[in-house]
């Protein structure tokens, strides 16, 4: 029976793998300016790691991890995101020893047992950042923006920011018990998981995707009225850096985000086009954590962060038509004429591989249809071709195949042409 790949997870090569790495080559890149520093993180961790952060009552706790049990008997889980990990390793490791805002960018896989549709997989990978040590309004406001100057880098601008502030710890538990007696009198309206969250998260009732639309929810206190006046003063000048910095946003009062660990400024930036299925899915979403190194018996540090998962974005810079594949991959073919210059062939093509020019060559044939089919089939745009009398005379032919033309060149001039610096390249006759 032939084996296929597992549900909800992706094979890339081609045109995917080359926009997989773009994306992640533009948002590392980027976070190396912002001056993030890059960390990995093992891709499974103790169980407890995420049963500590992400909250007993979370979606991801309940239903969504992939947990085993090692040969030890000792509960390990696939990575469902990598905060937890990132804040387990910095107190692991000390890394708040010496003073200061600690910044790392992270590409990490993580699985979730999700129900598969466009853009939510079961291994996905997600590029975030986290900056562990200060808890300024201004970093808030620069870590958003970092986020906005990925997608704006990506040329993404079917976007819509949605922010909102969940306020201390201490100053939502007068709201989350405002909340609870607020939903348990409309408790006959709401879908079964929203029924049970009731009891053990009122909170991310809020967040639920099936109930988005129902008065209930749309009619909740809203958070804002019941957060401290230091919490809510925290939140509006967050607000008015980003107005600042020219970042626009919506204020959501129903967002809270998926994740017990959260508090202050949550964040995500929905994609933004009605026409298309992938509508207000979140292509990159975080918040504040502060404390969440405590679950670690870390010191008490504030933190922000944020995810941008790779593949739902590879699906909006396809849908946006914003990634155009190079014309051609190889910038020369080296054909050769008869059996006695395949060698040569082979030489020359190492050295310009071995000096920055991708170079392919016909390992089987000698004969010039197949060799020119595969110039056309790689769309190569230069041809180089040798045979005995070529490198009798070190001249070539140099073969121009997008205005067709065609020239002798001397081999001493190879160098030249392909803007090669240092050794020269000879014939070995
Ligand atoms: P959603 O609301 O779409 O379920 P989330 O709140 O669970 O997202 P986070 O845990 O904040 O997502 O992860 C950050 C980012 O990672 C998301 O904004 C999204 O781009 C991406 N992501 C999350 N889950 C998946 C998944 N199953 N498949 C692909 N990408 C994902
Ligand atoms: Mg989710």
């Amino acid at each position: 029976m032939r084996i296929n790949k597992i549900k909800g997870t992706l094979d890339l090569y081609g045109k995917d793998i080359e926009m997989y790495r773009y994306i992640e080559n533009t948002a590392c890149s980027l976070a190396k300016k912002f001056g993030y520093e890059e960390m990995m993180t093992p891709m499974f961790e103790e169980t407890e790691v995420f049963i500590r952060t992400s909250g007993e009552s979370s979606d991801i706790v309940t239903k969504e991890m992939y947990t085993f049990k090692d040969r030890g008997d000792k509960s390990l889980t696939l990575r469902p995101e990598a905060t937890a990990g990132i804040s387990r390793s910095f107190v692991e490791n000390k890394l708040y020893a010496n003073p200061g805002l600690k910044k790392y960018y992270y590409i990490a896989q993580g699985f979730r047992c999700e129900r598969p549709q466009a853009g939510r997989y079961r291994q996905f990978t997600q590029f975030g950042v986290e900056a562990l040590g200060k808890e300024s309004a201004y970093l808030d406001a620069d870590v958003i923006y970092f986020g906005s100057a990925i997608l704006n880098k990506l040329g993404i601008k079917n976007y819509k920011l949605k922010i909102n502030t969940l306020g201390s710890k201490e100053g939502r538990s007068t709201y989350s018990k405002i909340l609870k007696e607020y939903f348990m009198k409309n408790i006959d309206c709401m879908c079964d998981d929203c029924k049970k969250r009731v009891e053990t998260n009122p909170l991310r009732i809020l967040d639920c995707k099936i109930d988005r639309n129902n008065p209930v929810l749309i009619n909740a206190p809203k958070i804002q009225d019941y957060l401290s006046e230091e919490d809510n003063n925290r939140f509006q000048k967050v607000l008015n850096i980003l107005t600042a910095l020219g970042v626009k946003y919506e204020v959501d009062a129903n967002l809270v985000r998926g994740l017990d660990y959260y508090n202050h400024t949550v964040f995500e930036f929905l994609y933004d086009n009605p026409e298309s299925p992938l509508n207000n899915l979140a292509i990159l979403a975080g918040g504040r954590y502060n404390g969440l190194s405590k679950e670690f018996d870390g010191p008490d540090t504030d933190a922000i962060g944020f995810g941008m998962g790779i593949e739902r974005n590879m699906l909006v810079l396809d849908e946006l038509n914003l990634y155009q594949e190079k014309d051609y991959k190889i910038d020369v073919v080296i054909v050769n004429v008869g059996e006695e210059s395949k060698l040569e062939a082979l030489r020359m093509a190492n050295y310009l591989r071995n000096n920055n020019v991708s170079c392919e060559i016909d390992y089987e044939s000698s004969n010039l249809k197949p060799q020119f089919k595969l110039c056309e089939r790689t769309n190569t745009p230069l041809i180089i071709i040798i045979g005995e009398e070529e490198i009798n005379k070190g001249i070539f032919k140099l073969k121009d195949t997008r205005d067709r033309s065609e020239k002798e060149l001397k081999i001493e001039e190879l160098n030249e042409l392909f803007k090669i610096e240092g050794e020269k390249y000879a014939y070995q006759k």
